[in-house]
């Protein structure tokens, strides 16, 4: 064909993470076929959806097959009730949205990968190690991409820096890979600095529900003055088991203004274009999600998730190894012993426990010599692969 191609597609690094990952265990099985494998390297949740969820999906999927009840395409930024539920969640924060603020989604990922389409060349700064779409988005789109060194010395909490220029931020709290999250004081810094610079946040909340006690900052928009620098990326994926179901929400602000321009304006344009809605059913199940009852049922899931983060940072209590995360966040991420490589210390566990985890350098060069590994296994394996570990760490 004589067809030019978007040659930024060309720039993506291919992802060779879970394939390699895959492919190791395969063959690690095909000589060892009567190991038991125990996968503390799952990035989904594994427990099944509430009963109210599933009433709410129920109801609303016999309400499609009455005349009276049927429901074609549904509005662009999703149901008033869904935003209604949403608009009453943030409120036990004290924060106040606008209706018009609240764009409902098939999900995170897209949104955080759609949201590149309405900003032009602008410097942009990403986190390394990431969850790879804010890169790989961004790369696609042929942005000019600046990373921010997560490492020992910060703890894998990424704060504002004295040369970061005018961009555009992408923060993750509780953050996917390193389970890190910030305070009032930390999140307060951005904000203050995005607002100095001008600068635009884009924050990934997508694991908010996991956040215990007052510590830690629920959403950006309970700093003063957010609302005039930050976009917040929210998911019912983990935090209500949507992972399969997808739905998800983005707030942006009708403050939020880049050059005397309402991104508002241009997100509504964006989406009521390339976007069709999400369907009535799933919109009836994260409504329901949402309220008391449904809130309740999802925190006894974290609270499921959590109680093998608790274990596992026990185990590494125990052993002295140094790590992040695994008190308001589903992942662990640990420096592995004696200086170990990544893929190394990988096929070490593998080998010597029958235990599967993520290698840190997936996610980015300064994830070398470390390791994400993930609670959402049950008790029971989560427990067999602790003491398994015991032994050999
Ligand atoms: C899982 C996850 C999401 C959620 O994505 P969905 O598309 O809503 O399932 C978003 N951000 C991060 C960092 C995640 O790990």
């Amino acid at each position: 064909m004589n067809i030019k191609i978007n040659d930024s597609f060309l720039k993506i690094n291919d992802s060779y993470l879970f394939s390699t990952i895959n492919k190791k265990v395969k063959k690690f099985i095909s000589i060892n076929p009567n190991a038991d494998i125990i996968r503390l390297g799952i990035g989904d949740v594994t427990l099944p959806l509430s009963k109210v969820v599933i009433d709410a999906l129920e109801k609303a999927s016999a309400e499609m097959g009455v005349q009276k009840t049927f429901r074609g395409y549904p509005p662009e930024y999703g149901y008033d009730f869904l935003k209604e539920a949403i608009k009453k969640y943030y409120s036990r924060l004290n924060v106040t949205l606008d209706m018009d603020s609240i764009f409902c989604s098939d999900g995170a990922k897209s949104d955080l990968g759609n949201i590149v389409d309405i900003f032009g060349d602008n410097l942009v700064y990403i986190p390394n190690p990431v969850y790879p779409v804010y890169l790989d988005s961004n790369i696609m789109a042929g942005r000019r991409v600046r990373f921010m060194e997560g490492n020992k010395d910060n703890n894998f909490l990424i704060l504002p820096k004295g040369d970061y220029e005018c961009g555009i931020y992408y923060l993750c709290s509780p953050n996917n890979p390193c389970g890190t999250a910030y305070t009032y004081e930390e999140l307060k810094k951005w904000v203050d600095f995005a607002k100095r610079t001008g600068s635009l946040i884009i924050y990934d909340s997508a694991y908010e529900a996991f956040i215990k006690g007052n510590e830690f900052v629920h959403s950006i928009y309970e700093i003063e003055g957010a609302k005039e620098c930050a976009i917040e990326v929210c998911s019912f994926s983990k935090q209500a088991g949507f992972t399969g179901l997808r739905c998800g929400f983005t707030i942006i602000p009708l403050e939020l203004e880049a050059m005397g321009h309402s991104i508002n304006k241009l997100w509504s344009r964006r989406q009521a274009t390339k976007f069709n809605g999400v369907s009535y059913p799933v919109q009836r199940a994260a409504e329901a999600a949402l309220s008391p009852l449904g809130i309740a049922e999802c925190m006894k899931n974290i609270d499921y998730y959590m109680e093998n983060a608790r274990m596992l940072s026990k185990l590494f209590d125990e052993k002295g190894i140094y790590y992040t995360g695994g008190k308001s966040s589903p992942y662990l991420w640990i420096l592995c012993p004696k200086g170990m490589k990544s893929w190394d210390f990988f096929d070490y566990l593998l080998e010597n426990a029958n235990v599967v985890g993520t290698p840190g350098e997936g996610f980015g060069t300064c994830g070398e010599g470390y390791f994400r590994i993930t609670s959402f296994n049950t008790h029971e394996r989560t427990k067999e692969a602790i003491e398994r570990l015991r032994k050999i760490l």
